[in-house]
């Protein structure tokens, strides 16, 4: 092989133990010794200045780059290191290097005299690339055990931008009073039937904003709530791994009771593709075909109001299209609707409460203590980390279940608790899903028969049969 006449020294000084060690200066002069010594002239020096070429860092590096852009156009015909986990510690890294060397055929050396002319001398310099490599990731995991430590110790992420209901510049360690109050306050107001949006309201008018300096929105609310921190919950890639030792506005119960609150309000508008706006869309039924009608406003000859047809394009549930044959006003039909609803509440005696459910109880506490265990027994050395962060997952997983059936239990007495017809009665958009679900409990179907067009008269009584629950629409059925 021709001796290279325009040598590229790469040499790059790390933030990491050996980086500092092994200054530039002395990597470049190691590297020019082995070109003298090979008779190679050296054309370009690549100094890479603090960065990493760690498997973990995403950063780039220019110099390295430059040089690889260099070498395939033929700038440089070689390239020379100190040493393999100088020019990289990825193995991918290592690996494509190799085939561009191969490919592009400039010659490679490192001053520990690795030859890649040869197999067994590429063989090595992978290994050597694999070893660097698992060294970086080790250190990682250290970095990552020390982090997980503090957080075991109830330490939360100190960083990241200001909360509401946290002292600004505190670093999540002391509470705002006046935020903490109106957070509790939130709280009040969700566990007893309103809604993210009377809670914006609030905020709104007692002049608070989001630490962003943006009026509350029914988002930016349920942002507070949703947040970890709010209940005290120190995270460790995402994962609850137990409770801060800083004060927080709510306790970890009162935020699980939120969570699962949160959740059951989601769930319901999720069905469906649009936003339901009518609290009966999805009960009417059409007395012709049986297709399920829509609701929509129109506006016909100047006039304004609310239309439920059956949609010809739509499909009717049993593999058929709608009829198209009937379209009626929606006003008259949600009223004599809220006729039945009310009339069906008003007579409804409050239920009994649920029993506790006390095995649910004797298990948390039985997961719980198997957690402290675990943690005892890791802080003793008697477990790897590994073993530990899984197990310690596997049981938060649990424990988080069996709280989130507890938060639910709650959540269910505290809404049997509320009266039926006072939700009914607030006809808020916010409510309407609480609404529909309480149509649901009273309702179960309601056929719409066409009654011709243009009439004057008000329609019969008898142009809609509604379904009750409990009346099954079936032979056989209950
Ligand atoms: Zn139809």
């Amino acid at each position: 092989m021709a001796k290279p006449k325009r040598v590229g020294i790469y040499v790059r000084i790390s933030r990491d133990r050996k980086g500092q060690e092994l200054g530039i200066q002395r990597q470049e002069k190691a590297c020019r010794e082995l070109c003298e010594q090979r008779g190679w002239s050296v054309h370009k020096l690549y100094p890479e200045n603090d960065t990493s070429a760690s498997t973990t860092s995403r950063k780039k590096r220019p110099q390295y780059t430059e040089m690889m852009r260099d070498a395939k156009t033929g700038v440089i015909d070689a390239i020379v290191v100190y040493s393999i986990d100088r020019l990289t510690r990825r193995i991918s890294e290592l690996t494509s290097f190799l085939d561009e060397q191969k490919e592009y055929g400039f010659q490679f050396a490192t001053t520990e005299g690795e030859d890649t002319s040869t197999a067994s001398g590429r063989m090595i310099l992978t290994i050597k690339g694999a070893v660097a490599q698992q060294e970086t990731e080790r250190m990682a995991e250290r970095v990552n055990a020390a982090l997980l430590q503090r957080r075991e110790q109830g330490k939360p992420h100190a960083g990241g931008k200001r909360q509401f209901g946290f002292e600004a510049g505190s670093h999540f360690r002391e509470l705002d009073d006046e935020e903490t109050k109106l957070i509790r306050v939130g709280y009040q107001m969700l566990m007893s039937q309103k809604t993210p949006g009377d809670v914006a309201r609030l905020w709104r008018d007692r002049k608070t904003t989001t630490p962003e300096g943006r009026a509350w929105t029914i988002q930016s609310v349920k942002r507070v709530f949703r947040s970890q921190r709010t209940g005290g919950i120190v995270t460790y890639k995402g994962q609850d791994i137990g409770d801060s030792i800083y004060p927080s506005p709510l306790k970890r119960e009162e935020w699980e009771n939120v969570q699962a609150l949160l959740d059951s309000r989601a769930t319901p508008a999720a069905q469906g593709s649009g936003k339901r706006k009518h609290v009966y869309t999805g009960f009417l039924k059409c007395g012709h075909c049986g297709a399920p009608m829509r609701v929509q406003w129109a506006t016909i000859q100047g006039r304004t109001f609310r239309r439920t047809f059956c949609h010809s394009a739509q499909g009717n549930g049993m593999g058929g299209l709608g009829c198209g044959k009937v379209s009626r006003k929606y006003d008259w039909i949600e009223e004599r609707l809220n006729e039945v609803v009310e009339a069906a509440l008003s007579k409804r005696k409050p239920k009994p409460l649920p029993t506790p459910d006390v095995d649910l109880a004797a298990e948390i506490t039985g997961v719980e203590s198997r957690i402290r265990l675990l943690r005892l027994r890791w802080k003793d050395g008697q477990m790897e980390d590994e073993d530990y962060y899984d197990s310690l997952t596997h049981l938060r997983g649990q424990l988080q279940q069996l709280r989130t059936r507890e938060a639910a239990a709650v959540v269910a007495v505290a809404q049997e608790e509320t009266d039926a017809l006072a939700v009914w009665h607030d006809d808020n958009e916010e409510n309407l899903e609480r609404r529909r679900a309480i149509v649901a409990s009273v309702i179960k179907q309601v056929e719409v028969y066409s009654i011709g067009r243009g009439r004057r008269k008000p329609p019969e009584i008898t142009s809609i049969k509604i379904t009750p629950v409990g009346a099954g629409t079936e032979a056989g059925e209950e």
